[in-house]
C-alpha cells in the first residue's frame, strides 16, 4: 500500500475514536478541540525523551500552539513517582485535555497523570492508592494518545502500568478513565525508532495478539483482534526490520493498535505475568521479556486439556490457537513457535540473561499477579518454572 492510499484517511472503530493517516499534525488541533469539547483548550502534551530529535515534533507543536500549551518530557518507566510530578505538572497548568506521544512508557505515564490530576495533592503514596482500588472518573481530562511505537497498544486500554521499583512489584492502575478518546495512529512517527526497539515492540505485539486470544477472558472480538495483529505482522517477521518502509509501518501500527484492543478485552495471560519479573529483575525491556517465553507459553497451552481453565473447554482454547497459526500463515503450532524464537533471539536484542538460576523466583512473581489465571491451561510454580527453564535451555542450546 502506498502512502497516498490511506493519507488522512480515517478509520472508525469502538472507543477511542482511532485516526489512521501520516501527517497527524494537520490533524492535531481539530482531534484536540474536539475532544475537549472548546475551541480555545488548554493543552498539556507529554512526550518522550527522544521528542525533540524526530523531526514530525516541530509541526506537531506548531499546529498546537494556537492553544495555551505546555510541553513535559517523560522518559524512563513510569514509577509512582515520576506520575505524582506529571500529575501536579497536569493540575498546575489546569488541562483541559492531555496529549500523550510517546511509547507504552510514555502513553501510560500520560494517562495514569491525567487520571491522578482529579487528586487534590498527587503524591507517590495516593498514586499507589489509587492503584489499589481504581481510577475515579469524574473531572479527569480526557486523553489522546499518539503512539510512536508499534505493539504496546496503550493507546487502547483503559488501564496503565506503573513500576514499584522500591517494592520490585508491577503496579496496574485501571479505570475507564485512562482509556484514551482519541488515538492517532500515524505511521511516520515510528520513523526513526532503533531496531532493537521495534524488535521488542514487535514480540510485545506478538504476545499480545496470542494472549488476547486464548486467554480465558477471550472473546470472539478479542480472537479476531488478535489472529488480525498476527496476519499483519506475518509478512514482517520473515523480514529485516531496520528502515521500514511506509507500508509495513503502517502494518506493524495498526497491528500493535489491533492487539492492544485484543487485551483490552481479554486481559494478558501468563506470558505478560512471567515479564515483569524479567524486566524489574533482569534488565529485559517489556516487549523482549514478553517474547522470550511465548513460544514455550504457545506450545504448553496448545497441548491443553482435561487441565482446561477456561470453562468453555480446551476446545475453545486449541481453536483459538489454530486461528492464530491460521492467520500467520503458517502450518502447525510448532512452526508458529519458531517465527515467534526467530524474532526473540533475533540479534537485533541485547543477549538474554540466564535466567534458569532465577526460574523459580520469576514463577513464583508470576503467580502473585491476577493476569497468570487467566491463562487457559493451568499453571504453577513447577510448571512455571520448566517453562522458563526450558527457554533458558533453548536460548544457550543456540
Ligand atoms: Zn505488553
Amino acid at each position: 500500500m502506498d502512502a497516498a492510499d490511506f493519507r488522512r484517511s480515517s478509520v472508525l472503530l469502538d472507543s477511542p475514536r482511532t485516526i489512521v493517516g501520516v501527517r497527524a499534525a494537520e490533524v492535531a488541533a481539530e482531534v484536540v478541540a474536539a475532544a475537549a469539547g472548546t475551541v480555545a483548550p488548554r493543552v498539556i502534551v507529554i512526550a518522550g525523551s527522544g521528542f525533540a530529535l524526530r523531526s514530525w515534533a516541530e509541526p506537531l507543536l506548531a499546529a498546537l500552539r494556537s492553544f495555551p500549551l505546555h510541553i513535559v518530557i517523560q522518559s524512563g518507566l513510569p514509577t509512582p513517582e515520576s506520575v505524582a510530578l506529571l500529575a501536579r505538572e497536569v493540575r498546575a497548568h489546569r488541562a483541559d485535555v492531555v496529549v500523550t506521544v510517546g511509547g507504552g512508557s510514555v502513553m501510560d505515564a500520560g494517562k495514569a497523570a491525567a487520571a491522578l490530576s482529579i487528586s487534590s495533592d498527587p503524591s507517590p503514596e495516593s498514586v499507589v492508592r489509587t492503584c489499589e482500588e481504581s481510577a475515579g472518573t469524574e473531572g479527569v481530562p480526557p486523553i489522546i494518545a499518539l503512539p510512536t511505537t508499534p505493539g504496546t497498544g496503550a493507546e487502547a486500554t483503559p488501564f496503565a502500568t506503573i513500576w514499584h521499583r522500591d517494592q520490585g512489584r508491577k503496579l496496574s492502575l485501571r479505570g475507564s478513565a485512562l482509556l484514551p478518546v482519541t488515538a492517532v495512529l500515524d505511521p511516520d512517527l515510528l520513523i526513526g525508532l532503533p531496531e532493537a526497539h521495534l524488535v521488542s515492540c514487535l514480540l510485545d505485539t506478538l504476545a499480545q495478539g496470542l494472549e488476547g486470544a486464548w486467554s480465558i477472558r477471550a472473546d470472539e472480538q478479542s480472537e479476531w483482534l488478535g489472529a488480525t495483529a498476527w496476519a499483519l505482522l506475518a509478512e514482517l517477521l520473515d523480514q529485516r526490520h531496520d528502515g521500514l518502509g511506509s507500508a509495513e509501518r503502517h502494518a506493524a501500527l495498526l497491528a500493535g493498535h489491533l492487539a492492544g484492543r485484543a487485551i483490552a478485552i481479554a486481559g494478558t495471560t501468563v506470558c505478560h505475568a512471567m515479564s515483569y519479573s524479567l524486566t524489574l529483575r533482569h534488565g529485559l525491556s517489556h516487549g523482549h521479556a514478553c517474547g522470550l517465553t511465548l513460544a514455550s507459553v504457545l506450545r504448553y497451552n496448545a497441548l491443553v486439556d482435561d487441565d482446561c481453565t477456561d470453562p468453555r473447554g480446551a476446545l475453545r482454547v486449541r481453536s483459538a490457537i489454530t486461528r492464530v497459526v491460521q492467520a500467520a500463515g503458517v502450518d502447525s503450532v510448532e512452526a508458529l513457535a519458531r517465527k515467534i524464537e526467530a524474532l526473540a533471539w533475533s540479534p537485533a536484542l541485547p543477549p538474554a540473561p540466564d535466567i534458569r538460576p532465577d526460574a523459580t523466583r520469576i514463577a513464583t512473581d508470576a503467580l502473585a499477579y491476577d493476569r497468570a489465571g487467566n491463562n487457559p491451561r493451568r499453571v504453577n510454580v513447577a510448571a512455571l518454572t520448566r517453562l522458563l527453564a526450558g527457554t533458558a535451555e533453548r536460548d544457550y542450546a543456540r
